[in-house]
C-alpha cells in the first residue's frame, strides 16, 4: 500500500497537490471575510459569525441560511421613507368633523366649517389649537390672555356656528 503510495507521489502529484490546498485555504479565507462583511453590513453580530466561519465550509453554509435578510442601508433606507410619508401625512391632516382633507395651514374646514385652528392675533398665522404661544411671533395664545382681532373674531364665528346661544349668554 505504501509503496502505491509512494508510487504516485511524484513530484507533480505533489504540485497538484499543493496548488489544491493553496487555492483551499485561500477560498477558506475568502469565505470568513465575506461572511464577516456581509453580516457587518446586515447590521448582524458580525464577531458573532467571524467565529461561526472558522468553521471550514459548515459555518459558511450556516450562516447562508441564517443571516439577516436585509442590508442594513436597504432598512434604513425604508426608516427612511416611512418617516416621509408619515410627515406628509401629518401635512395633510383631514378634518375631525367630516374627514374631508385639509391642509396643514387650514384654518377652517372647506367642507364642513368646522374650526381647525386659531389665527395667531399678531401675525394672523394658522395655530394649532393646543397651542399656547404663536411659533411664529412669539405671542402668547388663548388661555385667558389677551386675544384681538383674528382670533378673537375667528373664535366668535366658530361659537355663533356650532351654538349661537351660549355664545351670547357668554358675552
Ligand atoms: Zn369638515
Ligand atoms: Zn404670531
Amino acid at each position: 500500500m505504501s509503496e502505491l503510495f509512494a508510487q504516485l507521489w511524484t513530484p507533480q502529484m505533489q504540485t497538484a497537490f499543493t496548488v489544491v490546498v493553496v487555492l483551499l485555504v485561500i477560498l477558506y479565507v475568502l469565505s470568513i471575510v465575506w461572511v464577516v462583511r456581509d453580516a457587518y453590513l446586515r447590521g448582524a453580530a458580525w464577531y458573532v459569525w467571524a467565529i461561526v466561519a472558522l468553521v471550514p465550509i459548515v459555518g459558511v453554509i450556516a450562516y447562508c441560511l441564517l443571516r439577516p435578510p436585509m442590508l442594513r442601508i436597504d432598512k434604513d433606507e425604508q426608516e427612511l421613507e416611512v418617516a416621509l410619508k408619515q410627515r406628509q401625512l401629518m401635512k395633510y391632516g383631514e378634518c375631525a368633523t367630516c374627514g374631508y382633507p385639509v391642509e396643514m395651514d387650514y384654518v377652517l374646514c372647506p367642507n364642513c366649517h368646522t374650526q381647525l385652528k386659531n389665527l395667531c392675533s399678531h401675525c394672523e398665522k394658522a395655530l394649532e389649537p393646543a397651542w399656547t404661544v404663536c411659533p411664529y411671533c412669539a405671542t402668547p395664545v388663548g388661555g385667558g390672555s389677551k386675544s384681538r382681532s383674528g382670533s378673537s373674531s375667528s373664535r366668535t364665528r366658530r361659537r355663533s356656528h356650532s351654538s349661537s346661544s351660549t355664545a351670547s349668554h357668554e358675552s
